[in-house]
């Protein structure tokens, strides 16, 4: 089958055509800068050649617009009609408590995702954009919601519940949602497979570690606890975000600073973590050039977003009482030998022991790192988020 797998943001669409029987892509790019002059499109072939067209994309309908004419172009493109495209999968981030597994979209689901928008007021509304311009223009085409929530819509309550008053869990549905789900569900699947595990019998440890970063405990194939909260800003350290703090820093910042809602939100989500603490970047390749030359700060950032992850890892372990396995992904996680160590390091009580060879072949493969007799296997698996995607479009359609 080949599926249109559309990933929308605010200002992007993110696409790729993938054929499900080879689980690889055809046609894959991005839609930058959407309602900019300087708009961008960039895309490449799985058979080779790589392009790019700068012009001005008013909204996210023109956008895709052009994307399909990519698609249909005789040389640069990758179909000779649209009617090739079975399905389309979109990416939403935010499924509330209603969504527990992807779903076929109608009126009543995208209504749904509309109200969820509170939840996630940069996202929703960016896939219902994306969506309601796929529906245009392929209105034949069944078209499917993949969740970022979903994975981790059956932990525990005590999971998920925050010990403030119930009303706000009941009335105004204020708990843990966790996202990165189909990265967590993908590379759970991966791992078992790899590992040959009893799904039914498992217990995994997963941290996408990316420039957005989470951690989950999957117990026989569920997560039974994320990092991430009722919004992406809670758990570990990440790019430009702070993970978890103390909530009445919050208070104190407003009552002693006078900062404002919206100040701190932009704060907390794109000026802090490893570019807060740093002053340097977000990215952490550039943090760990610059501590390779003494930079302080950037050693700082460094320590605390892997003493983050191994606290995280710790807590996980008494969750799920041991682990099969810890799997590493995304863009740090897959790439980062020396990351992956220092995470490792001084975990031997637990019975995870990285084997330093193999951990540094890895990189951006699918390997065990632990030793032959780490108790705990340690995996690196790359995710493939749009081939979850694709993968559960089919079987949505395939089984309508
Ligand atoms: P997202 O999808 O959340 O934007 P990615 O999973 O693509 O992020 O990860 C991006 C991040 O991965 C970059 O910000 C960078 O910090 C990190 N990264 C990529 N390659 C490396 C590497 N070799 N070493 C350390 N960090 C890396």
């Amino acid at each position: 089958m080949k599926v249109f797998v559309i990933n929308s943001g605010s200002s992007s669409i993110k696409f790729q055509l993938i054929d499900t029987q080879t689980r690889n892509y055809i046609i894959k790019g991005i839609v930058e800068r959407i309602g900019e002059h300087d708009s961008l499109i960039r895309w490449s072939l799985k058979e080779g050649g790589s392009y790019r067209i700068e012009q001005k994309i008013e909204n996210h309908k023109h956008a895709l617009d052009e994307v399909f004419k990519i698609l249909l172009d005789k040389e640069k493109g990758a179909i000779s009609s649209l009617d090739e495209i079975d399905a389309v999968g979109h990416r939403v981030v935010h499924g509330g408590e209603k969504f527990k597994s992807s779903v076929l979209i109608d009126k009543d689901v995208l209504n749904s995702i509309k109200e969820y928008s509170i939840l996630a007021p940069l996202h929703n509304p960016a896939n219902i954009t994306g969506i309601e311009a796929a529906m245009e223009l392929l209105p034949n085409v069944p078209q499917v919601a993949v969740f970022d929530t979903s994975f981790h819509a059956n932990m525990p309550r005590r999971a998920y519940l925050y010990a403030l008053p119930y009303e706000f869990y009941s009335e105004k549905k204020i708990r843990r949602y966790g996202f990165h789900g189909t990265s967590h569900k993908y590379i759970t699947e991966r791992a078992i497979e790899l590992l040959g595990l009893d799904i039914n019998n498992s217990k995994l440890i997963t941290c996408h570690l990316g420039n957005g970063a989470s951690i989950t405990a999957v117990k026989n194939g569920y997560s039974v606890d994320t990092s991430m909260g009722l919004t992406p800003l809670e758990g570990l350290v990440m790019g430009t975000r702070s993970g978890d703090m103390d909530p009445a820093i919050t208070l104190f910042l407003m009552e002693t600073y006078g900062y404002k809602p919206e100040e701190l939100d932009k704060i907390y989500n794109k000026k802090s973590g490893l570019l807060g603490l740093s002053g340097i970047s977000n990215d952490m390749r550039d943090i760990m050039e610059e501590m390779e030359k003494g930079n302080e700060r950037a050693k700082i950032a460094y320590e605390v977003f892997i003493y983050r992850v191994k606290k995280y890892i710790g807590a996980y372990l008494a969750v799920l009482n041991g682990a099969d396995a810890i799997i590493f992904t995304a863009g740090i996680g897959e790439n980062n030998a020396h990351i992956r160590e220092d995470i490792c390091r001084n975990l031997e009580f637990f019975g995870i022991k990285i084997d330093k060879e193999k951990n540094e072949q890895a990189n951006g493969k699918e390997v065990i790192i632990s030793t032959d007799d780490s108790k705990v296997k340690v995996l690196v698996i790359p995710t493939n988020e749009e081939l979850k995607i694709a993968l559960e479009t089919e079987n949505i359609v395939e089984n309508r």
